[in-house]
């Protein structure tokens, strides 16, 4: 236990002096184009490689874990009207969270109006700085689009049921591979019991060793963490801080309301819980989603600080946490609503009520959609945008200081699947 806090203690400090030698090398060769080239051929030969093993050895667990660990949770849940219930209050709480942040993003962006009056020139000129990012990201919307009935609904089946399971897994698909770990977790609790002995048996086995190569990850971390900090801050537009500090200060607000206020209220209304302690040893989780911006990175480590840091049972942890790490984004949803806002307060667009709720309703549907990567959620958003009249390759105006917001959400996305398992686990010891 000892030595897993100092980890996390060399992991924070990584933290802090990578986003300090990241800032001090940013200004170092800002203004000399041979040295920026230099400075990016560091960050792409060196501290790339090195968060790169790391973060791989995180994303190869992934898929054998959730799936031993999901099916076995279920099977662990026993009989299947249990499993409707929790799972029922799982999704309504992802819901509820959803929503309250994406009301948060849009509310201060609302009151503060950080777009208006923005620099035309500026907007000019990101406009044109970034326009290829754009393009790129707007490419990645054309298969997440579908036109007419007929393929919008053979798209919703794709998401949840596809075709070809291994092809959908292969491609980190998570949807379908939660799908599939429920049937087959549903499926044990009716086999012969010596049967699903022998299957939990091996599925817990096959949980501990993926957990273990975890273990084995974490010893790189504070070497992987400096590198991925360093990378994202020595390359980080300093100079656009000027012009975009106060959205990305806003932002950054509001993801401390929900972090510092609202789940710490959740856990005292909703669970037995002191929330600083809470936070507290919940912090190699946080310091993971923050360097590596993936929920599906982070997942591992989520479920193993969970289980032995936050003292939530191994069936509620693996059930909720990947359902989480999948579908319930809070920060994502926070900051789709107050890009939306701001960007069309850049364009002197006014949003009405009604639209400002319907961006509350698209933020929610669209970050279940996203995917527990870095950046996923802008194609989503350009989808949100175009939805409430706002021109979605606006999106350039913000994309240079998106890395570090990015890294935000992040944390809040995977601390709300957290506070929710946290809730289930409460709940579900009260059914006991
Ligand atoms: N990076 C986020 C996550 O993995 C997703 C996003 O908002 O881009 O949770």
């Amino acid at each position: 236990m000892s030595t897993s806090h100092d980890n996390s203690f060399k992991i924070m400090i990584a933290l802090g002096l990578g986003a300090a030698a990241g800032i001090a090398a940013n200004l170092a060769v800002a203004g000399n184009a041979g040295a920026m080239e230099n400075l990016g051929l560091l960050i792409d030969t060196v501290a790339h490689p090195v968060g790169q093993v790391f973060l791989r050895m995180l994303f190869i667990v992934v898929v054998p874990l959730v799936f031993a660990s999901l099916t076995s949770g279920v099977a662990g849940l026993g009989d299947l009207t249990k499993l409707g219930k929790l799972g029922g209050r799982t999704l309504l709480m992802f819901l509820v969270t959803s929503a309250f942040s994406a009301t948060v993003g849009i509310a201060l962006l609302e009151l503060v109006r950080p777009g208006d009056g923005f620099d035309p020139a500026a907007r000019e000129m990101l406009m044109r700085s970034y326009a290829s990012q754009t393009t790129e990201i707007q490419s990645r919307t054309g298969s997440v689009v579908a036109t007419g009935a007929l393929a919008v609904v053979n798209q919703i089946l794709d998401m949840f049921i596809p075709r070809n399971i291994t092809k959908a897994i292969t491609e980190m698909q998570m949807i379908p591979l939660i799908v599939f770990s429920l049937l087959l977790g549903a499926a044990l609790t009716k086999i012969a019991e010596e049967k699903r002995t022998a299957m939990l048996q091996w599925l817990d086995a096959l949980t501990e060793s993926m957990i273990t190569i975890v273990g084995f990850a974490m010893k790189l971390a504070p070497y992987a963490v400096f590198c991925l900090i360093f990378g994202v801050t020595a390359r980080f537009g300093l100079d656009l801080l000027q012009k975009l500090g106060l959205y990305v200060l806003l932002i950054l607000l509001g993801y401390a309301i929900v972090l510092f206020l609202f789940y710490p209220i959740l856990l005292l209304v909703m669970t037995k819980r002191k929330p600083a302690q809470f936070l507290r040893d919940a912090a190699p989780i946080m310091v993971t989603a923050f360097s590596l911006s993936s929920s599906n990175g982070t997942l591992p480590t989520t479920i193993r600080v969970s289980e032995t840091a936050l003292g939530i049972r191994p069936k509620i942890a693996s059930f909720v946490l990947p359902l989480g790490a999948t579908m319930n984004m809070n920060g994502t949803a926070l900051f789709e609503g107050a890009v939306v806002l701001f960007i069309a307060q850049v364009f002197g667009i006014d949003l009405s009520i009604g639209q400002q709720v319907l961006v509350v309703a698209l933020c929610v549907i669209s970050a279940i959609g996203v995917a527990g990567v870095p950046g996923a959620s802008l194609p989503l958003l350009m989808i949100v945008m175009a939805q409430v009249g706002v021109p979605p390759d606006g999106l350039a105006i913000i994309l240079g200081v998106d890395r570090v917001l990015d890294m935000g959400r992040t944390v809040i996305n995977v601390m709300g699947d957290v506070v929710t398992a946290a809730y289930i686990n409460e709940v579900d010891a009260e059914a006991a």
